[in-house]
């Protein structure tokens, strides 16, 4: 029988005596009553260090942490595994990174290449991936144009654009100031629209990806056709007409968005913003079971009823 020294005095553990086994190695019962204990595992050890947030730890749990393999995206720290860290588009970033970052305002990655007056950071992720007032969206408008004729809409094609401060497209939307502190395009979403049809234009925030501008410049376009129709100039009313309007123009967006199989969009318009109509609930369950000519119809032939009642 091989008798195995204890870890920590190095002297034989007392035959017949129990004694405490981990990490492939045994400690004495008198040291193991007597040496501090690692906060994670437990074992007692007299090279224990001190790590933020988490206490005394011992050098078997140390070489399990260090070695992630994980580094900062941004300052090539190694990132132990027992520190937080923020992780997207397959990059890590520290938290100390993290801290000082001025943070995308589309996709809140800690790491900004540009900034947008009106609008906030733009990470170098987005950066090449946005539209901006200095592009000619038109062409971008060519296959949803094709789509808006299927819903029986004819969209303007002499189209102006308005870049505008993200808080003057939000002020458009909501009579009274949201509740909750809007840092992120996500948290814009929940309440407002990145583009909106007033009066002949469109109006829009300063940069926003491309997918997320088709699917609400469809929904839009939809509304300015409306206004043409019913000669208003907008959509922002109060009556049922303006309700179901609205309601209509973004079962339009969210159509398009599936058909363009853009499904994080989808998502969000089945979600925000939270004031969304009623009326869009009711359009979105009938396409569910019923086919898109039939919502058509049954669409159009409601505006016009509503149209005539509360017009
Ligand atoms: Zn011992
Ligand atoms: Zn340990
Ligand atoms: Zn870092
Ligand atoms: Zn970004």
């Amino acid at each position: 029988m091989t008798q195995e020294n204890c870890y920590v005095c190095e002297n034989p553990v007392p035959e017949g005596q129990s004694f405490y086994e981990d990490h492939g190695v045994k400690v004495c019962l008198n040291c193991f009553r007597t040496t501090p204990r690692c906060k994670k595992c437990k074992f007692p050890s007299n090279a224990l260090e001190i790590y933020p947030g988490l206490g005394a730890v011992c050098e078997f749990c140390r070489d399990a942490m260090e070695d992630t393999g994980m580094s900062c995206y941004l300052c090539s720290k190694n990132i132990p595994a027992w520190m937080s860290y923020y992780a997207d588009y397959d990059k890590t970033v520290c938290q100390e990174c993290f801290a000082e970052a001025k943070r995308c305002f589309l996709c809140r990655f800690p790491h900004s290449v540009e900034s947008v007056k009106g609008l906030g950071h733009i990470c170098e992720f987005c950066h090449d991936d946005v539209i901006g007032p200095e592009m000619d969206l038109v062409p971008f408008l060519q296959p949803i144009q094709a789509f808006l004729k299927k819903l029986r809409h004819n969209p303007p094609t002499d189209i102006k654009f308005q870049w505008v401060d993200w808080h003057l497209i939000l002020g458009m939307q909501m009579k009274e100031p949201p509740q909750f502190k809007i840092n992120f395009l996500d948290e814009f979403l929940h309440y407002s629209y990145p583009v909106i049809y007033l009066k002949g234009q469109f109006y829009l925030i300063k940069r926003m990806r491309r997918q997320l501008f088709l699917c609400h410049m469809a929904g839009q376009l939809a509304a300015a056709d409306l206004c043409d129709q019913y000669g208003l100039q907008h959509l922002q009313g109060e009556t049922p007409f303006h309700a179901l309007a609205r309601g209509w123009s973004h079962w339009v967006a969210y159509t398009i968005a599936g058909v363009l199989k853009y499904q994080t969009e989808q998502k969000q318009l089945s979600r925000w913003p939270e004031a969304r109509e009623e009326e869009f609930q009711k359009f979105k369950a009938m396409s569910e079971f019923r086919k898109a000519k039939e919502i058509v119809v049954y669409g159009h032939r409601m505006l016009a009823d509503y149209a005539k009642k509360y017009l």
